[in-house]
């Protein structure tokens, strides 16, 4: 069975994550509904704006049911708004936001400074240097025993891992080089039921 791989639609950067996934000959569909989300094995949750994703998630019933996907151990790679919606604390958050806590980190919304901030930095990762995007970006304050750290910028965490839950606080989908993807990709194993 090919993998194929959701990535969330709702609101935010989901095109170019598809795109990306394309270029290394994987299969995506746009989650919008719980039923699109029974099609996937994994989940890639772009950047955007995460209270509004949040808003979102809830009007068209997806959170309790990727809820349910993660328990059952559905891979996930969050990016950007994508991390603060996987953290387990979000710092700055809007009050009715809310987060999945499925990597077992604290994050505070754009800490990193505003639009006009933005900022490229190359990253030493598992899979070499790669160029991160920094927009109006998270920052990492605190992670749990369980969270590995697979790249830092100025000692801070900005990339990282708990099982089957990727994150990174910058947006890989930018600049053409689809090797986190791939590396993504290459960490998932088979949970769709159909
Ligand atoms: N600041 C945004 C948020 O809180 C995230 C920014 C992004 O995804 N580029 O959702």
């Amino acid at each position: 069975m090919n993998v194929v791989v959701g990535v969330l639609a709702l609101q935010g950067a989901f095109a170019a994550h598809a795109e990306c996934l394309q270029s290394v000959g994987v299969t995506t569909c746009e989650v919008r509904t719980p039923n699109d989300l029974e099609k996937v094995d994994a989940l890639m949750m772009p950047g955007g704006e995460s209270s509004t994703m949040s808003q979102l998630l809830e009007s068209s019933r997806l959170f309790p049911a990727i809820s349910a996907r993660i328990a059952d151990d559905m891979s996930v790679f969050g990016t950007c708004a994508g991390m603060i919606l996987l953290s387990t604390h979000i710092l700055d958050g809007r009050e009715d936001q809310k987060s999945f806590s499925a990597i077992d980190i604290s994050v505070r919304r754009n800490a990193f400074g505003r639009q006009v901030e933005s900022f490229e930095r190359e990253l030493d990762t598992p899979i070499g240097q790669f160029l991160g995007v920094f927009i109006r970006a998270p920052r990492i304050e605190s992670i749990g025993p369980g969270v590995e750290v697979l790249s830092s910028l100025d000692g801070e965490p900005v990339l990282v891992r708990q099982g089957n839950i990727l994150a990174a606080s910058f947006h890989p989908e930018l600049t053409g080089d689809a090797r986190l993807h791939e590396y993504f990709v290459s960490t998932i194993s088979t949970t769709r039921k159909v």
